[in-house]
C-alpha cells in the first residue's frame, strides 16, 4: 500500500516537471527515428544520382562520337574542296591551251588567205598545177592538225569538269550528312543537360538531408541529455523518498525492478586492486566493534589508484568531508533507481550534474572519512537499499 501510494506520488513528480517534455517535445528517440528516415531517403537519392550519372556518362559518350564523326566528315569537305581549287586551276590552264592553239590556228589560216591575193597565188601558180594542190594540201593537212589540237585539249577540259562536277557532288553529300550529325548532336548535348541538371537537382537533395541529419543528431544529443536530467531527478527524489519512509523490512521491493544497464553487469570499480579486503553482510565493525550490516565491499588498493565509474549514469553526489564515516564519496545514478557509492576516496574528478560514462575515471583510492587504510568501499544500490555488489559485477 505504502509503495502504491510512492509510486503515485513518483509519478505525479514526473508528469508535473516533465509534461512539457513529454507531450510537447519529441523524445531522443523521435529523433533518431527521423534521422533514420531522413538516411534512408539519403541512400535513396543517392542509388537516383548513381543511376543518374550512369545515363550522363552514356550521353556524353555519344555526344563525344558524333562529335568525332562530324570532325572526320569536315575533314574529307576541306578535302574536296581542295580538289575542286586543283581542278578548277587545271581547267583554266586548259581554257589558256585552248585560246593559244585557236590563235595560232586563225593566223595561220589568215596569213595563207592573205597571201593567196597576190604573191602567194602567184607562187602557186608559177609552181604549176601539181604544186598549187601539194600546197593546198600542206595547208589543209596543218589545219587539220592544229583542229585535232584543240580538240584533244578542249576533250581533257570536259573531262576536268566532269571529274569536278563528280567531287562537288560528293562535297554536297558530305555537307548534307555533317548538318545532320550537327542536328543529332545539339540533340545529344540537350540530353546531356537535362541529365546535368537532374544531377545537380539529386545532388543539392542530398546536400539537404546531410544538413537535417546534422540537426537531427544535435537534437536527438540535446533531448538524451534532458532525458538524462530528467531520470536524474526522479532517481534521487524516489531515493530520498524511500530513506525517509521507511528502513525497515525490504525483502521484496527490489522484485520490479530489472536491470537496464548497457551490457547486463557493471563493470569492477577499481583497475588496479581486485582483492576484497572486507566482503557486503553483517560484520564487527573494525572501529566500532558493533554488529553492524557492511553496505559495500571493500577492494584493497594503492593510495591514488584510480576509481571508475561501473557504468554510464550521471553523478548525483560529489561530497569531500567527513560525511558520516563515507569521507570523500561519490553517487552516480543510472537511471531505474540503480545507484552506485564510491567511498574514501583521496580525490574526486567529477561533480554533481556530470554525466559519466562507464569506465571513465572518476576519483582516485583514499582513506578518508571512517577508515583504517587505503581502499575504495563501493556500493550498488536499488531504490536507494543498498545489494550484493558482487551479484551485480
Ligand atoms: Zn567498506
Amino acid at each position: 500500500m505504502k509503495r502504491k501510494v510512492l509510486s503515485i506520488i513518483v509519478i505525479s513528480i514526473l508528469v508535473l516537471t516533465n509534461c512539457r517534455t513529454v507531450f510537447a517535445e519529441k523524445s531522443s528517440a523521435d529523433y533518431k527515428k527521423e534521422q533514420q528516415q531522413t538516411q534512408s531517403a539519403s541512400n535513396k537519392a543517392k542509388e537516383e544520382l548513381e543511376n543518374v550519372e550512369g545515363k550522363l556518362d552514356t550521353a556524353l559518350d555519344e555526344v563525344s562520337k558524333v562529335s568525332s564523326s562530324i570532325n572526320t566528315v569536315e575533314e574529307e569537305i576541306s578535302t574536296l574542296s581542295g580538289k575542286i581549287d586543283e581542278l578548277d586551276k587545271s581547267i583554266s590552264e586548259k581554257e589558256k591551251d585552248l585560246s593559244e592553239k585557236e590563235t595560232m590556228l586563225d593566223e595561220r589560216l589568215s596569213a595563207a588567205y592573205m597571201n593567196s591575193n597576190d604573191t602567194y597565188l602567184e607562187a602557186l601558180i608559177s609552181g604549176g598545177i601539181v604544186n598549187f594542190v601539194s600546197n593546198y594540201d600542206m595547208i589543209k593537212q596543218i589545219a587539220e592538225y592544229d583542229n585535232n589540237l584543240i580538240n584533244e585539249v578542249k576533250d581533257a577540259k570536259k573531262d576536268l569538269e566532269d571529274k569536278k562536277q563528280e567531287v562537288e557532288t560528293a562535297k554536297s553529300e558530305k555537307e548534307s550528312k555533317s548538318s545532320e550529325l550537327k542536328g543529332l548532336k545539339a540533340e545529344k548535348q540537350k540530353k546531356v543537360d537535362a541529365l546535368s541538371s537532374e544531377q545537380k537537382e539529386i545532388q543539392n537533395k542530398i546536400d539537404e538531408y546531410d544538413k537535417q541529419m546534422a540537426s537531427l543528431k544535435k537534437k536527438e544529443q540535446e533531448a538524451t541529455k534532458k532525458e538524462q536530467e530528467a531520470a536524474r531527478i526522479a532517481a534521487a527524489k524516489a531515493a530520498a523518498a524511500k530513506n525517509s519512509s521507511s528502513s525497515s523490512s525490504s525483502s521484496s521491493s527490489s522484485s520490479t525492478s530489472t536491470a537496464t544497464k548497457s551490457s547486463g553487469k557493471f563493470l569492477w570499480p577499481c583497475p588496479s586492486s581486485q582483492r576484497i579486503s572486507s566482503g557486503y553482510g553483517y560484520r564487527i565493525h573494525p572501529i566500532y566493534g558493533t554488529k553492524k550490516l557492511h553496505a559495500g565491499i571493500d577492494i584493497a588498493a594503492a593510495g591514488g589508484a584510480d576509481i571508475v565509474a561501473a557504468e554510464s549514469g550521471t553523478v548525483i553526489l560529489s561530497s569531500w568531508g567527513y560525511n558520516g564515516g563515507y569521507g570523500n564519496y561519490i553517487i552516480i545514478s543510472h537511471g531505474n533507481g540503480y545507484t552506485t557509492r564510491y567511498a574514501h576516496c583521496s580525490n574526486l574528478y567529477v561533480n554533481v550534474g556530470d554525466t559519466v560514462s562507464r569506465g571513465q575515471r572518476i576519483a582516485a583510492v583514499g582513506s578518508t572519512g571512517s577508515s583504517t587504510g587505503n581502499h575504495l568501499h563501493f556500493e550498488v544500490r536499488i531504490n536507494g537499499e543498498s545489494k550484493p555488489p558482487l551479484n551485480y559485477l
